[in-house]
């Protein structure tokens, strides 16, 4: 057997053939029929809801609904490296990771709820969330501090047996759809930093939530408030003591426990979405003309296609072999925190890689690439929010650096190791 494999079981190439096939011609169609980025979320539409529970319900006699989630917290458990192969699909549509039951954040909140969640919260909060019938929310950042969390000062105080939530959150998207909100807050404010904070499962009809506004962002629709990421305040909203996911100062831990899944996934989301911009870009160097003869035969296009696949083919095996790092550690063959540089690869990677596939996607496509008559000005509109949501991309290069730094040696003498004369003297 070789060493490296990169082959795909015949089995499983099935499956993902069936999905490709079904996404294309019954998922893509919902883009359309349904369009916007809330559209997803919102339960309450009964059209959407009716439209795709048949949907659901192939995906499920596939054995191929809710994939992320493994065996022993649900889910059938297919491993991240097949998960991988699968989000690539699913990346193409917006509906598709909906109606494969893997849509963000609510595969992360699942996952946090399968591995800190009291029998009680599981079968209030879980189960409704496995089943698609409700969605979800993480309500972490805040409007003066997002990226260090340690900066967090919305708070949650004991009042008898009741815990009362004070302070404001910031892009808690799909709020406004979500039957429930996980809220991070501080509760000892006097521990060390990564102690300070716990969790809190708080329904979203519970009174004191105020939705200050719904934040839109770059290719919202200007007109009404369909923001989709809530600018919340949370005013003194009391939440019995078995609201808390995981024990008290675990904020940090159930906070991380999800992020770095959720990274991973968006990133082989991404390459599905990257190989949908190529597809565009290789469709249109064969089909339109310029001086005579086809974009296809001009050498700068053919270095934008060229540059492109090999970003992306680089892009993809870093992300999967992540996903198999994640594979490995969970089979006890690599220890805890062995993926943890692999997924901020991935996070700094995925939105630099969208950035330029997408952008050259555009430029190959003219006039009619910028209009909102193509996908790609949309896509466009989310490059830079890759680049933010789940952390910025310095902080996740800085990760990198410092793992890597970590087992830096200083050079034992005054020249480095690899300096020539000295490694003569030492040859000879
Ligand atoms: C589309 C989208 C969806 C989101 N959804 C959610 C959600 O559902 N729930 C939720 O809680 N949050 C959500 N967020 C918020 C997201 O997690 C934050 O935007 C992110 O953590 C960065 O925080 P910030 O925006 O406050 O930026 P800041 O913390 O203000 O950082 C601003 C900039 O400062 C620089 N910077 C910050 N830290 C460092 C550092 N250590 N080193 C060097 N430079 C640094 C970077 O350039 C960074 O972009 C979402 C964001 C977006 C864009």
């Amino acid at each position: 057997m070789p060493m490296w494999s990169f082959q795909t079981d015949p089995e499983f190439q099935a499956k993902l053939d069936w999905m490709a096939e079904f996404v294309r011609t019954k998922v893509e169609p919902l883009d359309y029929r349904f369009p916007g980025h809330g559209a997803v979320y919102d339960v309450a539409n009964a059209e959407s809801r009716a439209a795709i529970r048949p949907l659901q319900d192939e995906v499920r006699a596939q054995g191929l609904w809710a994939c992320h989630l493994g065996p022993h917290l649900g889910g059938p458990g297919y491993g991240q490296v097949k998960l991988g192969l699968m989000n690539e699909i699913l990346g193409r549509s917006y509906w598709a990771p909906t109606v494969f039951g893997t849509a963000a954040p609510d595969t992360g909140n699942a996952e946090i709820l399968a591995m800190f969640g009291t029998d009680q919260q599981k079968a209030r909060f879980l189960q409704p969330l496995m089943d698609g019938d409700i969605v979800s929310c993480f309500s972490m950042t805040e409007p003066q501090a997002g990226a260090d969390p340690k900066e967090f000062v919305c708070k949650a105080t004991r009042d008898g047996d009741e815990w009362v939530i004070e302070g404001e959150k910031w892009f808690s998207s799909n709020a406004r759809f979500a039957a429930f909100l996980i809220v991070m807050a501080v509760t000892d404010p006097d521990a060390a930093p990564h102690e300070r904070m716990s969790m809190f499962i708080v329904p979203t009809d519970t009174p004191g939530i105020e939705f200050v506004r719904h934040v839109k962002v770059m290719g919202d629709d200007h007109a009404g408030d369909g923001g989709i990421h809530a600018y919340l305040r949370y005013n003194r909203v009391r939440v019995p003591l078995d609201a808390m996911l995981g024990g008290s100062g675990e904020g940090f831990k159930v906070a991380q426990a999800r992020l770095g899944g959720g990274r991973v996934h968006h990133a082989m989301r991404t390459v599905g979405k990257c190989q949908r911009a190529l597809d565009m870009m290789l469709e249109r160097a064969v089909s339109r003309r310029t001086q005579g003869k086809l974009l296809a035969d001009h050498q700068f296009v053919q270095g934008m296609i060229a540059d492109s696949a090999i970003e992306l083919a680089q892009f993809r095996l870093l992300v999967l072999h992540t996903a198999w790092t994640i594979d490995e550690i969970e089979a006890g063959r690599l220890p805890h925190g062995a993926s943890r540089t692999g997924i901020a690869m991935c996070k700094v990677q995925m939105a630099k890689v969208y950035h330029d596939i997408v952008q050259r996607a555009i430029q190959l496509h003219g006039s009619l690439g910028v209009t909102l008559e193509l996908p790609l000005a949309e896509w466009w509109g989310g490059v830079m929010s890759l680049a933010l949501a789940d952390g910025p991309t310095e902080v996740h290069n800085v990760q990198v650096a410092k793992a890597l730094l970590r087992n830096a040696v200083p050079a034992k003498g005054l020249f480095p190791s690899e300096h020539i004369p000295t490694r003569m003297e030492h040859a000879a």
